[in-house]
């Protein structure tokens, strides 16, 4: 599958209600093993704050419904922990947390 059919099928998907079916292809499952692999199984926003948390999944940086050439681009994918995955999607920005606790 080339790109062009890449995109084609996930709008598709999209206007199907059926993105799933995307995120159970081995045509994500491989880069998204890899990606979590590249990144040690670390959330990387938890890391840069200092953290060491396991990541449970894999984000699309530029979001995979408006950016779907960019569905298996590794540059494009980011591995998170479930919070920080939600954080990321309800635009909540989490400032450093280090050292907060002074009176
Ligand atoms: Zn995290
Ligand atoms: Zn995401």
């Amino acid at each position: 599958m080339d790109t062009k059919e890449l995109v084609q099928w996930i709008r598709t998907l999209y206007l199907h209600n059926n993105i799933k079916a995307f995120y159970m292809n081995i045509i994500w499952r491989v880069p998204r093993s890899e990606v979590l692999k590249d990144q040690h199984n670390e959330c990387q926003m938890c890391k840069s704050r200092g953290l060491v948390e396991p990541a449970t999944m894999v984000h699309h940086i530029k979001y995979l419904k408006y950016h779907p050439e960019l569905a298996i681009e590794k540059d494009n994918l980011m591995a998170l922990c479930s919070e920080c995955h939600w954080l990321v999607h309800h635009h909540i920005v989490v400032k450093k947390q280090l050292n907060e606790e002074r009176w």
